[in-house]
C-alpha cells in the first residue's frame, strides 16, 4: 500500500471516527481545538526563544554557586523576585524558613602509603571536620554491604574506605539510589565501628578526577561525628587496585567542614492567576540553590530557567489559563528537601487546592516520556497532551508511576496529583554534584525543547476543563 493511500484511510478512519464521537459520544474533547492551537504555538515559540539559557546564564554568571543557607542564596532569591518581576508575573514574593547551615570548608586529603600521591575529594554534606589532622591505615570495603556487617569497635583507629562501582550512564538514571547508600548511611556504620574517618567512592559515571558530594542522611536527626569523604572514581579505583596487590594503604586528611547554626532561606513564589479558578494552582518548580563546587547550571539552574521560562512564555498568550500557575524556586533542596518541607507545612491547610505538582530537576538533555499520576479523567488528558508533545520526540510512558521530582515529594504524600517529563540523564551524572557542572554543559536547543514541552503541557492541564482535583 503506497504511502498516501495510507494517509487517505487513516484520514477517513478519523472521520469515521469524529463522526461516532459526535453521534454517540457527546462529551467533549479533554482539548479544545483553540486550546491545541495554543499549545502548538507555545511549542514554537519556546523553540525560537532565548529565554531559557539567558535565565540560566544569568543565574550561574550573577549569582554563581548557591550552598543552601548561604548569603549567595539569599542573593539567589532577590534575583529570582527580579526575575519574576521583569517576566510580568502577577505575584511575586519570598516564603522564608529557617535551616542550619553545613560549610564545606577546606580539605586536603592524600594517600601516604605505599607512597605518596594527592587525592581528589571533597566533603559529603553533613559531615564533621577533623579535630587534627588524621594519618591511619585504611580498611577497605568492597562495597556498602560489606560495610554494613561490621562489628562495633572493630575500626578503631582507622579510616574506613568503601569502594564500589562507577555509575553505569542511562536515559533514566538508573541505580543512583541503590549506589547513593555509600554516601548516604556509610558513615552510620563507620561511626559505629570506631572508624577515625570515612571515605567513600564518589556517586557518579564519570572517569574524571572530580568528586561528587551530596548530602548525607541524618540518623534520627543525629549528623556524623566524623569526617565524611567522597573521593573521584578514578582515585578509588587506583585505591582499589593497590588494595588488590595486598598494599597497606594510609591516608592523611584534614577537613574543616561544619556545621553552624540557624540560617534564613527561602523559597520564592512567582504566580500567573487563573482566569476561572484561581484559587487552583497547578506548581511547577526547580531548585534555586546548588552544590558550590560547580554553579549549579544542570542541578538545577537548568530547572530553573525551564519552568520559568515556560510559564513566562503562558504569560504572554492573550488570556490567563483558567487555573493559577505558581512557578517555585525552592530552597535548601540539596540539604535535605528543606525549601520543600517548609513550602507543604506553610500551605498544609491550602495542599487541596494544589490540583497538579512537578518539578525539573534532573539536568538540561531532551525530554523524552511524559508519565503521570492524577485523577482517571486527568489521565485521558495526559494521553492527548502527550499526543501534542510527539513531534518532540516524546512519547507517553506509564500513568499512577510520576513522583513530581525530588521537592514534590511532601506534596505527593499528601495527595497532590503530579506529572513529571522525564529527561535524558544519560550525563547527568557525569556532572551531578561536581565542579564540572558549569554553563557549557548545557546546549541550548536541548532546554529549548524542554520549555516547549513544559510551556505547552502546563498550559493545557492549567486551562484544562477536566477536573484535575483528587476526589
Ligand atoms: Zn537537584
Ligand atoms: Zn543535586
Amino acid at each position: 500500500m503506497s504511502r498516501l493511500t495510507t494517509i487517505a484511510k487513516h484520514l477517513a478512519f478519523g472521520a469515521l471516527m469524529s463522526a461516532c464521537s459526535f453521534g454517540v459520544f457527546a462529551e467533549a474533547p479533554p482539548i479544545s481545538d483553540k486550546q491545541k492551537k495554543n499549545a502548538e504555538a507555545l511549542i514554537q515559540k519556546a523553540l525560537d526563544s532565548d529565554l531559557g539559557f539567558e535565565i540560566v546564564e544569568s543565574l550561574t554568571t550573577e549569582i554563581g554557586p548557591r550552598l543552601g543557607g548561604s548569603e549567595a542564596e539569599k542573593r539567589a532569591r532577590d534575583w529570582g523576585v527580579k526575575l519574576g518581576q521583569k517576566l510580568g508575573f502577577d505575584r511575586v514574593g519570598i516564603e522564608e524558613f529557617t535551616m542550619p547551615f553545613w560549610d564545606r570548608g577546606h580539605l586536603h586529603i592524600a594517600m601516604t602509603a605505599p607512597y605518596q600521591q594527592p587525592l581528589y575529594g571533597t566533603a559529603l554534606g553533613g559531615a564533621a571536620p577533623t579535630k587534627t589532622q588524621i594519618d591511619a591505615d585504611v580498611v577497605y570495603f568492597r562495597d556498602i554491604h560489606a560495610l554494613t556487617d561490621i562489628q562495633d569497635g572493630a575500626l578503631k583507629g582507622k579510616i574506613a574506605f568503601v569502594d564500589g562501582d562507577a555509575m553505569v550512564k542511562s536515559q533514566t538514571g538508573a541505580g543512583y539510589s541503590q549506589a547513593n547508600q555509600r554516601r548516604r548511611v556509610g558513615w552510620q556504620h563507620a561511626q559505629r565501628g570506631g572508624a577515625r574517618a570515612l571515605v567513600v567512592r564518589s556517586v557518579g559515571s564519570d572517569s574524571h578526577r572530580f568528586p561528587h558530594s551530596g548530602m548525607m542522611s541524618s540518623d534520627d536527626g543525629e549528623w556524623a561525628e566524623i569526617p565524611v569523604i567522597a573521593i573521584s572514581n578514578p582515585d578509588a579505583d587506583h585505591l582499589r587496585r593497590l588494595h588488590q596487590l595486598g598494599k597497606t594503604l594510609s591516608l592523611s586528611l584534614h577537613s574543616e567542614s561544619k556545621w553552624e547554626g540557624e540560617v534564613d532561606s527561602g523559597n520564592v513564589i512567582l504566580d500567573l492567576i487563573g482566569s476561572e479558578k484561581p484559587e487552583e494552582i497547578v506548581l511547577i518548580g526547580g531548585h534555586l540553590d546548588s552544590w558550590d563546587l560547580g554553579t549549579g547550571a544542570v542541578d538545577d539552574g537548568a530547572g530553573i530557567a525551564i519552568t520559568t521560562a515556560a510559564a513566562a512564555l503562558i504569560a504572554s498568550l492573550p488570556e490567563r489559563p483558567k487555573r493559577t500557575i505558581r512557578v517555585v524556586m525552592f530552597g535548601a533542596e540539596e540539604v535535605g528537601l528543606l525549601g520543600a518541607f517548609a513550602y507543604a507545612k506553610q500551605h498544609e491547610n491550602d495542599l487541596s487546592n494544589h490540583v497538579l505538582a512537578t518539578e525539573s530537576d534532573f539536568g538540561a538533555q531532551t525530554i523524552w516520556q511524559i508519565v503521570s499520576n492524577v485523577n482517571p479523567e486527568a489521565t485521558a488528558l495526559v494521553d492527548e497532551i502527550a499526543k501534542i508533545l510527539s513531534p518532540l520526540g516524546i512519547v507517553r510512558g506509564g500513568s499512577d508511576v510520576a513522583g513530581g521530582g525530588p521537592d514534590i515529594i511532601p506534596l505527593a504524600a499528601k495527595g497532590v496529583p503530579t506529572i513529571r517529563l522525564n529527561q535524558n540523564g544519560h550525563d547527568y551524572f557525569d556532572l551531578h554534584h561536581t565542579p564540572d557542572d558549569t554553563l557549557d554543559k548545557i546546549d541550548p536547543d536541548e532546554l529549548a525543547q524542554n520549555i516547549a514541552a513544559y510551556a505547552a503541557s502546563i498550559y493545557l492541564l492549567a486551562d484544562s476543563a477536566v477536573e484535575l482535583k483528587k476526589n
